[in-house]
């Protein structure tokens, strides 16, 4: 079975990934940055087994969202008028295809995966927004960091009424 099926328990940052994250994402404040996560999946057998990621480098990504993303990529949950009219960069992003698809490319070369997205909210707390869940289709891992760096990552489901479930992350290993 693949693994990045599988709720992962834990995540790890390798070297100075997480620093490296944070600081692209918030280097467009007071727009949302955002980022995909490049590593790899594994399996440790401790006691139980426990699925891990290991992030060992981030693609940052420019953020494509427009205002007529909403009417170019329509959503068959469609969100109320409400969220449409409020939407921004700044607190809206969008990972160009092409941009994924070329990270896939570089990560399959590199026997690596992309294991998830990252952005930022720089307005607010680094757990997922109701857009977020509303625009989450495929189960997958979602960091987020805030304004002040703080990061959190999230396994989302495509099932709406899922709450994310925060994934643990572990202190990024410092290799000499
Ligand atoms: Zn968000």
């Amino acid at each position: 079975m693949n693994l990045l099926d599988q709720n992962p328990m834990i995540i790890e940052f390798v070297g100075d990934s997480l620093k490296v994250l944070s600081h692209s994402l918030l280097a467009v404040s007071p727009n949302e940055g955002c980022a995909l996560l490049v590593g790899n999946s594994k399996q440790t057998i401790c006691l139980k087994q426990e699925n891990s990621l290991e992030i060992h480098m981030i693609w940052p990504c420019c953020n494509v969202w427009e205002p007529d993303t909403f009417t170019l990529i329509e959503s068959p949950r469609k969100l109320n008028s409400d969220h449409e009219e409020k939407l921004s960069k700044q607190n809206r992003f969008l990972i160009d295809p092409r941009e994924q698809l070329l990270a896939q490319h570089w990560a399959r070369k590199h026997n690596l995966k992309i294991l998830g997205s990252a952005h930022s909210h720089p307005k607010g707390a680094s757990i997922p927004s109701s857009v977020d869940c509303l625009w989450s289709f495929t189960a997958g891992l979602m960091v987020i960091v805030d304004k002040m760096g703080e990061v959190r990552a999230w396994w989302m489901e495509s099932d709406q009424n899922f709450h994310p479930k925060e994934v643990r992350i572990l202190t990024p290993k410092v290799r000499t």
